[in-house]
């Protein structure tokens, strides 16, 4: 049976990560950690350890006293706020990869998961179906360190034989937790104001289209390219992948078809600019074909699920409070 630490699980995709895994592997076989107690379901659902993704020894002793031989480390500094604090988002980004990848050549942990971003990808790429090898010119601080921390990945698989695996996550949807600083968390945030306030101020244009993914296909593609035999995996940097593209004006009508007093206004800010860096939709043949990935959620799904959701949990906090 394996063990299993997950680094960040206090996070927007590392907590519904944690909540799934304990589900498969129970409770006592999976480890969370964050740098604060900052989801109160993950600390107390399991084991939960107060963990610094750039202490290396931190991370080394609880390897050893856990004895774990998995990690997903999924703390990191996200392309808004990357933007506000560079340096501090390279020290986060980097180091944490590193610790980890160490740890794996020296034979502590058997097994990775490392999520990079569509932000490796910059102006100069094509940004219409967009190919997994292709040029890469990132232009924020958060894409420069996935795009470095995916060649180190190949590279310690290559070069030593760690078994890292990786996937270019688009912008992700959830209700559970709410984003942490990302040029796609407008996708999230209005559906919240959809149900709260009936009006929506987006911080991207109308017709800014983006790839993005609701979590359920997002947590699948995760812990089905882990569980893929070795053998299968061609890409060994970070897999393209892709389920939905749309811009603010589609998520807006897919909302307003179930909400129809919702109004929306569009006050493009710093975020545009990344924005319109990234692609608008990705072309993940390979990760279809080397390890079966298929997405269930398409716009109108998503916006069915995620509004059935948060009606029910801004309902039940009402008769809380
Ligand atoms: P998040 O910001 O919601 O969560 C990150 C977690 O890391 C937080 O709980 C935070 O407390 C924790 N953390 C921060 N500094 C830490 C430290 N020094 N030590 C330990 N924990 C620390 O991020 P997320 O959206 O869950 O993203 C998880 C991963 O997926 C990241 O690598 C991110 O780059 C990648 N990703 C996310 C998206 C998305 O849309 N959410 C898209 C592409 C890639």
């Amino acid at each position: 049976m394996s063990k299993v630490l997950i680094i960040g699980a206090g996070g927007q995709i590392g907590s519904e990560l944690t909540y799934k895994l304990r589900k498969i592997h129970g409770d006592d076989n999976i480890v969370a950690s964050d740098i604060r107690f900052s989801n109160i379901d993950i600390t107390k659902s399991g084991v939960f350890e107060v963990l610094d993704a750039k202490d290396y020894d931190a991370i080394k002793n609880c390897v050893i006293k856990h004895n774990i031989d998995t990690v997903y480390l999924m703390a990191a500094m996200l392309s808004a706020t990357g933007e506000k604090h560079p340096m501090m988002a390279w020290d986060l980004n980097m180091n944490s990869l590193f610790h980890v990848l160490n740890l794996a050549k020296d034979g502590m942990i058997k097994k990775v998961f490392w999520p990079s971003s569509i932000a490796v990808f910059g102006p100069t790429t094509p940004s219409v179906d967009t190919p997994q090898h292709t040029i890469m010119e990132p232009t924020t601080v958060y894409g420069i360190t996935k795009q470095v921390g995916e060649r180190w990945c190949e590279y310690y698989n290559k070069q030593y034989g760690v078994d890292v695996r990786s996937i270019r996550y688009p912008g992700i949807i959830s209700w559970k937790t709410m984003p942490g600083g990302g040029t796609t968390d407008y996708a999230v945030e209005i559906y919240h104001k959809a149900i709260t306030h009936k009006t929506y101020e987006c911080f991207l244009s109308e017709d800014t289209q983006l790839p993005m993914m609701f979590m359920n296909d997002a947590i699948k593609a995760t812990l089905d390219l882990m569980d893929a035999p070795e053998d299968c995996l061609t890409i060994r940097s970070s897999y393209n992948l892709s389920a939905v593209s749309f811009t603010p004006r589609e998520i807006f009508e897919s909302i307003k078809a179930h909400i129809p007093d919702f109004s929306i206004s569009y006050h493009p800010d710093f975020r545009q600019k990344i924005a319109d860096s990234w692609p608008s939709s990705i072309d993940d043949s390979i990760a279809r074909k080397d390890w079966k990935w298929n997405h269930d959620f398409n716009l109108e799904l998503m916006t069915k699920e995620m509004i059935f959701q948060l009606e029910k949990k801004y309902q039940s906090s009402e008769k809380v409070s």
